[in-house]
């Protein structure tokens, strides 16, 4: 079945006693046993829950992995990643890594002895350069946040597979209906689903799905033991989300590539990066590797971090907000908002900065919206 139907029927049969179409909500705890020991598979809701259950089946799915791991959000799946670590190992992830991912591995993972590098993954000298013997894990996120930069899946888990790690790709920009990073050689896929699966900004939530059963099983044991997972009522809207998420993912690039080639073509606007237009560095892989260019644009408008600021209070229809992939456009200041935690460091982004969240209002009035932002030059 193709990716649209498996959104919409994989792990989602109407459920068996009443026929219901939709996967409820179950709200329990725990199960009734018919003899100690004996159940229909489901024992307490930490370990496994109906919804919840069926979020992890269609994620996987839509992956094409072995099976996934629904967590209460997108950092609680880094962190249940992080618990597969050991003291003295080494981990690479990207110089322009998400800023939670960066102070999870930098402020927390390095307490425990678990060492790591911040490397231009852009390339694959880069990540030859940031090896090292004890390297366990590779952590690339393509498109990268806020910056937009673009990894070449394939080639990293080529290099990341001689040298005996994993590679784990965070899929939230892209999604699985842009980007399949398992079948590009990825071990491990991370989601926000709080973002495009989700894609209606009311859930916090977050996934990893593993191409391996074995490897997924260890998750599973880690996921029992440590207790990151995600309710049965936001399980099912981010399943409600996932089941438009192919005319969403449309809808967005669609948008963002309209408004990208608008604000390039501007004189108000210094700079713009989006990896649809042909003049982001790394467009042609972005072509080669996306099915569609997601939704995501970032900005430099001319007058620096001032008028950055003042855009971005002046938009109507873009909320000046953090988060970003709902179906509203949201507008925001990296440098003063989502990546305040990497100031004075590698990942530090430039203080003027725009970052819009392009969501799926008509073009026409979102353009608009930006026109009148940006203002007299
Ligand atoms: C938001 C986000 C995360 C963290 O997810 P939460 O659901 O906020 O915990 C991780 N990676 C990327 C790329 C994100 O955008």
């Amino acid at each position: 079945m193709e990716f649209e139907t498996r959104a919409i029927h994989a792990g989602q049969d109407p459920e068996p006693t009443t026929g219901a179409v939709t996967v409820p909500i179950f709200a329990t705890s725990t199960y009734a046993q018919s003899a100690p020991g004996k159940h229909a598979g489901y024992e307490y809701s930490r370990t496994d829950n109906p919804t919840r259950h069926a979020l992890a089946e269609a994620l996987a799915s839509l992956e094409g992995g072995a099976g996934s791991i629904v967590t209460s959000s997108g950092m609680a799946a880094t962190s249940l990643i992080g618990w597969s670590l050991k003291p003295g190992d080494h981990v690479v992830i990207p110089d322009d890594a998400y800023g939670g991912t960066y102070r999870f591995f930098a402020r927390v993972l390095a307490r425990h002895g678990i060492e790591f590098t911040a490397a231009d993954l852009t390339t694959a000298a880069g990540l030859q350069a940031a090896l090292r013997p004890n390297t366990e894990i590779v952590w690339t996120e393509t498109p990268t946040n806020p910056l937009l930069r673009i990894s070449d899946i394939a080639v990293l888990s080529e290099i990341t597979h001689e040298a005996g790690a994993a590679l784990v790709v965070d899929n939230t920009f892209a999604t699985p209906y842009l980007q399949q990073p398992l079948a590009l050689g990825a071990d491990l896929v991370v989601h926000s689903t709080t973002k495009y699966m989700g894609g209606h900004s009311d859930v916090v939530g977050g996934a990893i799905v593993a191409a391996d059963l074995e490897v997924l099983e260890g998750l599973k044991f880690l996921e029992n033991a440590t207790g990151p997972v995600a309710g049965p009522f936001d399980a099912f809207l981010v399943l409600r989300g996932i089941k438009t998420l192919g005319v969403r993912m449309d809808r967005h690039s669609f948008n963002a590539l309209m408004v990208a080639r608008f604000l390039a073509a501007d004189p108000r606007v210094e700079r713009v990066i989006y990896p649809g237009l042909p003049s982001h560095p790394h467009h042609e892989l972005a072509a080669r590797q996306m099915k569609g260019f997601g939704g995501m644009v970032s900005f430099i408008p001319k007058g620096g971090p001032e008028k950055a600021a003042s855009v971005s209070m002046n938009t109507e229809l873009f909320f000046l907000a953090e988060s970003l992939g709902g179906v509203e456009s949201l507008i925001e200041i990296p440098s003063a908002m989502t990546h305040m935690s990497v100031i004075g460091t590698a990942l530090e982004v430039p203080a003027d900065l725009v970052r819009l969240s392009v969501g799926i209002e008509h073009i026409d009035d979102l353009i608009s919206d930006l026109d009148r932002a940006l203002g007299s030059p």
